[in-house]
């Protein structure tokens, strides 16, 4: 029997599936391996838990964290206004969850033997089989060859980065305050954000709210020394607004003392000045880049076609040419049949994500059923930028808001967007108390001392090659007894 066989899977399920679990059919079962417990990964887990009964199948999760973040929030937890833990949503929190968690990352996938390479949070290496696969792993930062760039600048794709770099521009006025040379006071005092997107301009607008509050509370601080720069290679900030909007958004910022500048990117990143490809040196310690995402490196190890680094996929998310290989989310390039543009893919996008992760498990579940998968078709429902306090532009359906009715709509959308009812109420509870009692701007000071760096956080140096995931699978198989 051919590895490429569809019934090469099923032989293997009956070589190697693991013992069934007390209470469950003592039949083998398909094995279905979801990587990524993002937008994706947890919408498809959660519908193959509702919807297939224990015996039809086995599902496994990869995945390094035990929550699944809601990333659009990101930036409220770095200006503080929210708690990390409320935008963090258990896993494990749900009447119906019954998924195998393995806690560790997918380093590669070998498709001909259908085995997933998985490094543990304990740093072990184990081969996990498969019958099916759901690819959902996401997006990395995009970073270019730029001097310095990766060793000086900050992300915002992590928990971890949100909450480290709160800290980090809270530190920025604790030592600008103490010091006594005005060089240094002016350099922590300038921030630099990269990518004039919706995450870099959220992300500006936020931090921005946070250190002119946080200022009255420095006496010695003069705050027209705080200067926070936004730029962007783009003539136009998030194009995907419109005209109008974007430039509603541009005025907004700029009337909040926001330095925004188009057409300009990083020449160089040192650890005290940045340097603009328009000639400017930026003396800061603050380089926040968020200039675009990348499908996550495990896409490379497959050996497959890629479109821009995103699996190529048909519009019912299957890799062709290999049966029970499914991908979505950023990490895919699905097919938007919605545009009716020959070539035009899903943008990567939480919408997205969450509709094309229960469409997969349905499509799934209809090949286990023998049943025809349909094709994946969303019609974007539009945009909301929340840029702190009453300040918004929101898109929904098409119309334009600004102001107050846009953060209604934005707040709105994430809010009814979150997947369980404790983090709606952790998050409503957070903004009411943020707005009524505002923030004690406190350091924790967890990670002071060490140097962080982009691939610190998003782990991008863990993954293997396609050559030594097929090595790696091999000798496992030989020292089989
Ligand atoms: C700051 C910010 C603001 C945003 N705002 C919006 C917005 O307003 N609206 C919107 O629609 N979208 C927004 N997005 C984009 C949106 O968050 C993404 O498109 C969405 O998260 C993609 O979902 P996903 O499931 O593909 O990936 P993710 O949600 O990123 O999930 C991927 C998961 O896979 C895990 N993972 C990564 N590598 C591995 C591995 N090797 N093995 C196992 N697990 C792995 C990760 O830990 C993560 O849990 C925003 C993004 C950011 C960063």
């Amino acid at each position: 029997m051919r590895s490429g066989d569809p019934r090469a899977g099923e032989w293997r399920s009956r070589q190697t599936a693991p013992e069934p679990q007390k209470g469950m059919n003592t039949v083998t079962r398909p094995r279905i391996l979801v990587v990524g417990a993002g937008f994706a990964g947890v919408e498809c887990v959660r519908r193959l838990e509702r919807r297939l009964s224990p015996d039809e199948a086995d599902v496994t999760l990869v995945t390094p964290f035990s929550y699944q973040l809601y990333l659009p929030l990101l930036p409220h937890v770095a200006a503080g206004v929210l708690t990390p833990q409320s935008i963090a949503l258990s896993l494990r929190r749900s009447s119906r969850y019954r998924t195998r968690i393995i806690p560790g990352g997918a380093i590669g996938v070998d498709l001909e033997a259908k085995v997933c390479v998985v490094r543990t949070i304990t740093d072990r290496i184990v081969n996990e089989p498969y019958d099916y696969i759901v690819l959902a792993p996401g997006s990395i930062t995009r970073t270019f060859d730029i001097p310095g760039l990766t060793d000086n600048a900050f992300g915002m794709k992590t928990l971890a980065e949100a909450a480290y770099i709160r800290d980090h521009v809270i530190s920025q006025l604790d030592l600008a305050d103490a010091s006594q040379d005005p060089v240094e006071r002016a350099s922590r005092l300038q921030f630099v954000v990269v990518g004039g997107g919706y995450a870099g301009t959220e992300t500006a607008a936020c931090l921005q709210r946070l250190t002119h509050a946080a200022v009255k509370r420095y006496n010695r601080l003069d705050p027209a020394l705080i200067k926070w720069h936004l730029i962007d290679i783009a003539p136009k900030l998030m194009p995907e607004l419109g005209e109008k909007l974007g430039r509603d958004a541009q005025q907004i910022l700029t009337r909040r003392g926001i330095d925004i500048s188009l057409g300009v990117s990083i020449a160089k990143a040192a650890p005290e000045e940045v340097t603009f490809t328009d000639g400017r040196v930026v003396p800061t310690r603050t380089l926040i880049w968020t200039a675009g995402v990348v499908a996550s490196p495990l896409m490379a190890t497959l050996g497959a076609e890629t479109v821009k680094g995103r699996l190529a996929v048909t519009a019912e998310m299957c890799l062709p040419n290999h049966d029970g290989v499914f991908a979505l989310g950023d990490s895919a390039a699905v097919p938007d049949l919605a545009k009716g543009q020959e070539g035009a893919v899903c943008p990567p996008t939480a919408q997205h994500a969450q509709r094309q992760g229960r469409h997969v498990a349905e499509n799934l579940i209809a090949t286990l059923r023998n049943q025809p998968m349909r094709p994946y078709v969303h019609k974007d429902l539009g945009l909301v930028v929340d840029l702190g306090g009453a300040d918004a532009v929101s898109k929904p359906l098409g119309v334009e808001l600004t102001g107050l009715p846009a953060q209604a709509v934005a707040r709105g959308y994430h809010w009814s967007a979150l997947r369980t009812g404790v983090a709606k109420a952790r998050v409503a509870a957070n903004w009411a108390l943020n707005a009524v009692a505002g923030d004690d701007f406190v350091r924790t000071g967890f990670q002071a001392r060490k140097p962080a760096k982009l691939k610190d956080f998003e782990y991008t140096d863990a993954y293997l090659t396609p050559e030594q995931v097929r090595e790696r699978v091999a000798e496992a198989d030989r020292a089989k007894p």
